[in-house]
């Protein structure tokens, strides 16, 4: 700095004027000593300096033969007609005229804030002919102060935040700026009065703001335009005192029509007339000969960084609260359409996928190992409802099958599905169809074959399945000759088929009180679908291959029947109950209930399949489960079952599918199949795979010597009672047509019945014997075997159930299906049932819809709320043009307006994304309680996701700088003149 005072006092010839304002100003200095330095910043100063040293002389300003017309439609206006005029560096001029002459067009001319049509405006010897937007810019916001008569102070700002504002735009530090805007408001007298508001002063006090404001920047030229005309005298010659003032360092070109006070304080008085002048009284000749010719030369840029705008708008927007938060309000209402809407569907999708979930956990896509073509029998129901509408005339006798179509499509769509091979394709892990399974997977399930037993509270053993030794119920049967077995002979080949179905002569029952209880994906036990539906409500759920649970209703209740038959009430009360109804006599039953704790205390007894097959004396595996004593054995060396735990199922439960009362996990199924599968009946077997070891008879016998010989060695392997009955069937159907006599034959005692078949076998025929080989004794299969005792392939599950999430995933598993029955022939191919697909075909297209309308509400809530935005950014800044009209005048660049405005959109825009987040978080309260109210459920809950809480934030912020982005280049561009006259 002192090198720079230091070089610039030598330069020759160097005037006092300039002196002063080295001396002065600390921002002279730094220009001085930039350009020294041949950098160019702030120019003009520094050109002015330069120019100054260089030719010692004190001209400022020539107008050269100015022209400039107005053209408004038709009318040409002549504003300036040839106007020429120089200009001292130091004087007080004062234009004079009628209203209408051309003093406002001259001053704008003057002030850069107007072009010329022709002519040239030569400033300190430099042309502005080629001046573009921002030297003029810059030549306004460094040399240039405006006075307006109506002030055009910005009301919404304090009164030192208008003065600071050209210094503002020229990026100067805030402090100095502070510091010197407060210096200026001194000099003119308003020290105290700088925080007030604009609206808050006298017209003469708001005229001394307008002039500290001019003279913040230490401008070499100080234009006013009738800087009294709304003053009273008084104040006006304050004001006129001020300028003298004011003018004694400087150029001050002032307007007026009072030409009294110009005459008083005016040191010359220029008079204009028609964009003429016609008077001066006291002209300044130039020897143009003497003068360099005009060149050009650029000035530098009123420079504004970014964040130096967004601070002035954030100021800005400060000092107007109320209208700030109201513009972003109204942004906000858009925002807070989206944010619903978009927390609406959130809700409703969550439910729907809930709803779904839940739905495909109840409905899995189902393959029995039989399966039967419930689609198919749907389809001919619907063919039928719709053929008794075509009513034929009612003339005649016609024929009704439908029952019989019925039956037929009934039993030819049972198939057999191949479940093994199916499975390899499933365990494939880059099979596609495990892009779509649900967190349930794919479950299969096996045929495990159990007996449980339990003691009654009278010590009385009973087969949790409800039969019972006594009453000679199947499981009681060593031979399956059920009480239907009442036909003839001819009837025989019904009865053979009856027999097929229990291969090994016992028969079980199937267990339908116990169940598994559905596993989990992955390790998990029991899947969510179960735990999800169903509470414990004392103890726990079991986890042990031994432990079980005791399943109940909603209302905690289990039905009478299954009370006895899990031996929780006497058997023996049960049986008087049943011989009651039977005998059509009133029942009386009393309602009971047990503790938790005592139920728990309970234990089953578990009886695989496989140990009723025993081996006996002459090496068969014989079914021991007809003979009470053995059983009896059986159960004492079984393994306990101990219930750890009772369940009910929810009110509210999706899921009920849990068909029985005592559940266990897949642990005991497990358990049973390495069980049976290392037992010593099916190792056996496997060792002989061609003879039935629980009879010792072939599978396949070779001919019909074979089949007798089985029949013989059958029979006298017999005992007592199953003799017996065998013989009274037999003998029943030999003798059918001769009633008395078979009368006689029922009317046996055990003994006579088996001494009768004796009799009548003892040299059979060999067509008898084939016929009681073919009518009752089945040789069964190894599979059928294998199936009876309870062997279980892992490979072979009796059932697959495939859960997807949704009902899309779902429609993709079952084309997955499709596809695999492309690859494999026909005969495995798979039938599975797909109960949604059925019954909800139409759902999924209303869900569809549903979510196509939701994405079509949030598109249009989008598109008018951007053009809300976009409307009120629009408004809010055609309000502001006077404004910008004054930032201009002050210096601001086309781009500092744009970026002013911009950088107040973006802020805008920003509170309006955050108030209509948060209005919509605060909406959903009440909306949630009223949805809540009005779906009757809490299923459907409206929420806004953060992620798009953060996106439609952003949203707001874009829109509005778009929205802004217009209007802010329209107001840039905004003639600044035309933009200053605006109200
Ligand atoms: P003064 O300030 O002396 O009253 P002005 O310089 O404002 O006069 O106006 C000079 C002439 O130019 C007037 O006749 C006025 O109607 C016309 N004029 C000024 N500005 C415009 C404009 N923007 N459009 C059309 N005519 C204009
Ligand atoms: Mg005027």
């Amino acid at each position: 700095m002192i090198l720079a005072l230091h070089s610039l006092n030598k330069v020759p010839g160097i005037s006092t004027d300039v002196l002063r304002k080295v001396s002065q100003p600390a921002q002279v200095v730094c220009c001085a000593a930039i350009q020294i330095h041949g950098c160019v910043t702030a120019g003009c100063v520094t050109t002015q300096i330069r120019r100054r040293v260089k030719e010692g002389k004190d001209i400022m300003l020539q107008i050269r033969n100015i022209r400039k017309e107005y053209k408004t439609g038709e009318l040409v206006q002549s504003a300036l007609d040839g106007v020429s005029l120089n200009l001292r560096d130091n004087e007080y001029v004062a234009v004079l005229g009628p209203s209408g002459s051309g003093k406002t067009t001259l001053l704008n001319m003057i002030g850069g804030l107007d072009r010329y049509d022709s002519g040239d405006l030569v400033i300190n010897g430099i042309s502005t002919k080629k001046y573009k937007d921002r030297d003029w810019d810059s030549y306004r916001n460094h040399t240039i102060g405006f006075v307006f008569q109506n002030y055009n102070l910005i009301t919404h700002q304090s009164i030192l935040a208008n003065v600071e504002l050209a210094l503002t735009i020229s990026g100067i530090s805030k402090r100095e700026r502070r510091r010197r805007a407060k210096e200026a408001l001194g000099k003119v007298g308003l020290a105290d009065h700088i925080h007030k508001r604009p609206n808050q002063m006298s017209g003469g006090q708001m005229q001394r703001v307008a002039i500290a404001r001019a003279l913040v920047n230490d401008p070499d030229i100080l234009l006013a335009d009738e800087p009294t005309g709304a003053l009273d005298s008084e104040t006006s010659v304050q004001v006129m005192n001020l300028l003298r003032e004011v003018a004694k360092d400087r150029l001050v070109v002032m307007v007026t029509h009072n030409s009294e006070l110009a005459e008083e304080y005016a040191n010359r008085i220029v008079r204009l007339r028609d964009g003429k002048i016609i008077g001066d009284t006291n002209p300044y000749q130039v020897d143009t000969d003497k003068l360099e010719p005009p060149k050009h030369q650029n000035m530098g840029k009123a420079s504004m960084s970014f964040l130096t705008s967004l601070s002035l708008s954030f100021n800005n927007l400060r000092t107007k609260k109320g209208r700030t938060v109201l513009t972003a309000f109204a942004g906000s209402i858009g925002i807070i359409g989206i944010a619903l809407i978009l927390a609406i569907s959130t809700g409703v999708n969550v439910y729907i996928d809930d709803i779904q979930k839940s739905t495909m956990v109840s409905y899995p896509i189902t393959i029995n190992a039989q399966s039967m073509d419930l689609s198919s029998i749907l389809a001919n129901v619907r063919e039928n409802s719709a053929r008794s509408e075509t009513a034929h005339d009612l003339d005649a006798v016609y024929t009704n099958s439908s029952g019989l179509e019925m039956a037929s499509t009934a039993s030819t769509s049972i198939k057999k599905n191949n479940l093994t091979d199916f499975k390899e394709y499933l365990d494939n892990p880059d099979a596609e169809i495990h892009d779509y399974l649900g967190s349930n997977g794919i479950i299969y399930t096996y045929d495990v074959k159990f007996d449980a037993y339990a003691y009654d509270p009278d010590g009385t053993l009973v087969n949790t399945d409800g039969s019972d030794f006594d009453s000679g119920s199947p499981a009681a049967a060593g031979l399956a000759m059920g009480s239907n077995m009442n036909g003839d002979i001819s009837n025989m080949n019904n009865m053979s088929s009856m027999n097929r179905m229990s291969p090994a002569g016992g028969m079980m029952a199937t267990q339908e009180n116990f169940a598994e209880l559905m596993p989990g994906a992955g390790e998990k036990m029991i899947s969510e679908a179960v735990t999800n539906n169903y509470s414990v409500i004392y103890g726990k759920w079991p986890e042990k291959y031994d432990e079980v649970i005791l399943v109940l209703d909603e209302n905690n209740e289990i039905s009478t029947s299954v009370l006895y038959e899990l031996g929780i009430l006497p058997a023996a009360e049960y049986k008087g109950i049943i011989e009651k109804l039977d005998n059509n006599e009133p029942i009386e039953i009393e309602d009971r209930k047990w503790r938790y704790e005592d139920i728990c205390e309970r234990t089953f007894y578990m009886v695989p399949s496989c140990d009723y097959y025993v081996q006996n004396d002459q090496g068969l595996y014989a079914n021991i489960s007809g003979d009470k004593a053995k059983v009896d054995e059986l159960v004492k060396n079984s393994l306990e079952l101990k219930i750890v735990g009772v369940a009910h199922l929810n009110e509210d439960a999706s899921y009920s599918s849990f068909s029985g009362s005592v559940g266990y996990t897949k642990a005991l199924t497990d358990y049973l199949i390495d069980y049976a599968n290392s037992s010593p009946v099916v190792k056996a077997q496997q060792e002989s795979p061609d003879i039935n070891v629980s009879n010792g008879m072939a599978f396949a016998p070779k001919d019909d010597q074979a089949k007798i010989a089985d029949t013989i060695e059958y029979l006298s392997g017999m005992n007592l009672s199953d003799k017996a009955a065998l013989g009274k069937e037999i003998l029943k159907s030999v003798y059918g047509d001769n009633p008395p006599m078979a009368q006689q034959m029922l009317n046996m005692g055990e003994a006579e019945s088996a001494a009768a078949l004796d009799e009548y076998l003892k040299n059979p025929a060999d067509d008898v014997l084939l016929m009681i080989y073919s009518a009752y004794i089945s040789p069964g299969s190894y599979n059928d075997n294998m199936a009876a005792f309870g062997m279980i392939s892992l490979s072979a599950p009796s059932a697959i159930n495939i859960y997807a999430d949704s009902f899309e995933d779902k429609d993709a598993i079952s084309s997955c299906i499709e596809d695999y029955n492309e690859t494999v022939g026909e005969v495995d191919r798979i039938t599975y049932t797909d109960i949604v697909a059925l019954l909800m075909s139409s759902v999924t297209t209303i869900i569809n819809v549903i979510s196509y309308v939701l994405i079509a509400f949030v598109a249009v809530s989008l598109v008018v709320s951007s053009i809300m935005i976009g409307i009120i950014t629009f408004i809010s800044v055609l309000e502001r043009t006077k404004e910008i009209g004054i930032l201009r005048a002050i210096g601001a660049s086309k781009r500092n307006i744009g970026q002013v405005f911009n950088a107040e959109t973006f802020i805008v825009g920003f509170l309006a994304g955050v108030i209509g987040v948060g209005v919509s978080l605060l909406l959903l309260i009440p909306g949630n309680a009223i949805i809540h109210a009005v779906t009757g459920t809490e299923d459907v809950s409206a929420s806004l996701p953060i992620a798009a809480a953060a996106i439609l934030v952003l949203l707001s912020m874009g829109l509005t700088l778009v929205a802004g982005l217009i209007p802010a280049r329209k107001a840039a561009k905004k003639d600044p003149v035309v933009a200053l006259r605006t109200e």
